[in-house]
């Protein structure tokens, strides 16, 4: 056989595209997606023949291409499935890592998740007054309850917190100075650094004090004629223990006022119910900022204040106004769907105790560990029942331990770096496989499983894990499918170990 023979036996997309379950494909996906498809397949198929070719392996190439042949509908369809599958899908978080940035942040729960995606389905009065018929605010929906929660005269929201403090730089300080404490020029995850912000800003940063002491006399001797901003910023995501010192936000206020500098303060977090009533201390609240006198407070929306993304600002009106009129408010803007669960979520914290219970960020935080051991130790029964029952059916046993252990959660998302919230896992070790395995393929189920690996055991933190996760784990776990050795095929549809093979998959 020569190279042209070999390649002859290729088939054509023309030919191939009137085969009637090819048709079929084509009446579902359309047949721009099929054609597209079925050429990348044979591009594949031509180039790995033209490899064997290249090193006088016609035989071999004219076998590749007969094999490939027979499954090419098989491939497609695969492929395709594939293709019109969306890739962001829910997981279960049993990391106990309640802010997860990897998975998405705060939850929105049934709710705002709901509302969110109601609003932006359709048309709406984002910017429509309905009263007057005029051009309205986008932020006007939820500036009533920020400032009614919060006590503030004003409040807007931008595309996250990075971006308000951003924002707030650019139009109060550009062109001059703000003074920050060298103990908060913080770096959040992500490239997000004070002083890098300060500088895309075209503020000047003036650094006060040092990096575990600053003082009142600090601030007052950095301040000069250019000087904009005090900022304050909230250290997150870590803190400064032993010989400390730094300015409580009241004596900065009234500096600020005696001088005629506007204060503002990066928080972070934004709490807007006092968490110290739950145990967890060191988030001082949004409220609390305001009443002390900040002229400016931000916030992000998807960390403990449990809502969308987004940043927040609150304070008085003439700055804001500022804010609300530059330009780059425009490239920040937030979009309706964030408007509309950002509402939604705020709604609840008209009353607090509600909230609590409600917004599924400050449920998890401030859940009791009795309740999410007894969590466990159901879960852990469901599997051991349903393990016990399938197995007296068809008689295979494989050894797997399923038991119940007190561990610790996190905040996470960079709040509450110093709290360890004592929490309780299923703890899971598979007798056939290692956990590492065990923990590859919960994470290609189609819906995956995220937990954590302590001394090759993996855990499941419930206090991160909803009831409709708990009944999914509980059939999940029950079944052999996921401990057996070897390739990991899972039946109904359960999902499979996906380590796509080199190539086309033919
Ligand atoms: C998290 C955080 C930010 C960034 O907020 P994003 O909403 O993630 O952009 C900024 N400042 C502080 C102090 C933070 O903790």
């Amino acid at each position: 056989m020569n190279k042209n023979e070999m390649y002859r036996m290729i088939p054509k997309t023309d030919s191939l595209l009137k085969e009637e379950e090819i048709q079929k494909l084509t009446d579902r996906y359309g047949r721009q997606a099929v054609a597209g498809t079925l050429q990348e397949i044979l591009k594949e198929l031509r180039e790995k023949a033209a490899e064997l070719a290249d090193r006088g392996r016609e035989e071999e190439g004219a076998e590749v291409i007969a094999q490939a042949t027979g499954k090419i509908t098989a491939c497609l369809r695969e492929r395709l499935e594939q293709l019109f599958r969306p890739e962001m899908i829910p997981v279960v978080n049993g990391t106990g890592i309640i802010l997860h940035t990897g998975l998405g942040r705060a939850p929105l729960g049934e709710q705002a998740g709901r509302r969110g995606g109601q609003i932006a389905g359709t048309y709406t009065n984002l910017e429509l007054d309905l009263n007057t018929g005029e051009r309205g605010e986008r932020c006007s929906h939820f500036e009533r309850l920020l400032c009614r929660i919060t006590g503030a005269e004003a409040a807007l929201a931008v595309n996250n917190n990075a971006a308000a403090v951003l924002l707030i730089l650019t139009a109060l300080s550009s062109g001059g100075e703000a003074v920050v404490s060298r103990g908060e020029l913080v770096e959040i995850g992500g490239k997000f650094r004070i002083p890098d912000v300060m500088e895309q800003s075209g503020t000047r940063l003036r650094e006060a004090g040092t990096t575990n002491r600053t003082r009142l006399s600090d601030y007052e001797s950095a301040i000069n004629e250019d000087t904009k901003v005090l900022l304050k910023v909230h250290t997150s995501n870590y803190r400064i223990l032993g010989f400390t010192e730094s300015v409580p936000l009241e004596e900065l206020c009234t500096l600020g006022r005696q001088r005629g500098i506007c204060v503002v303060q990066d928080l972070g977090s934004g709490v807007l119910v006092d968490l110290s009533r739950y145990g967890l201390r060191g988030e001082p609240t949004v409220q609390a900022s305001v009443s002390a006198g900040a002229d400016v407070v931000c916030f992000s929306g998807d960390k403990l204040l449990g809502g969308p993304q987004a940043g927040i600002i609150v304070g008085k009106k003439c700055f804001l106004d500022r804010m609300r009129r530059h330009p780059l408010a425009r490239a920040l803007r937030i979009d309706k769907f964030t408007a509309a669960a950002l509402e939604q979520v705020l709604l609840e914290y008209l009353n607090p105790d509600q909230a609590v219970r409600r917004i599924p960020v400050l449920r998890m935080l401030t859940r009791p560990a009795d309740e999410v051991r007894q969590e466990a130790e159901l879960l852990a029964e469901e599997i051991c029942q349903k393990r016990r029952a399938k197995q007296g059916e068809n008689r295979r046993e494989i050894p797997v331990q399923i038991t119940v252990e007190p561990c610790t959660s996190r905040a996470g998302g960079g709040a509450l770096p110093e709290e360890e919230i004592s929490s309780f896992a299923v703890c899971i070790v598979p007798g056939t496989i290692s956990a590492a395995k065990l923990q590859r393929r919960l994470r290609t189920l189609p819906v995956p499983v995220l937990g954590r690996i302590v001394r090759d055991r993996f855990l499941v933190d419930m206090r991160t894990v909803s009831d409709s996760d708990r009944e999914y784990l509980a059939e999940l776990f029950s079944g052999d499918e996921l401990f057996v050795p070897g390739i990991f095929r899972a039946p109904d549809g359960m999902g499979q170990e996906t380590e796509p093979e080199k190539g086309s998959g033919l």
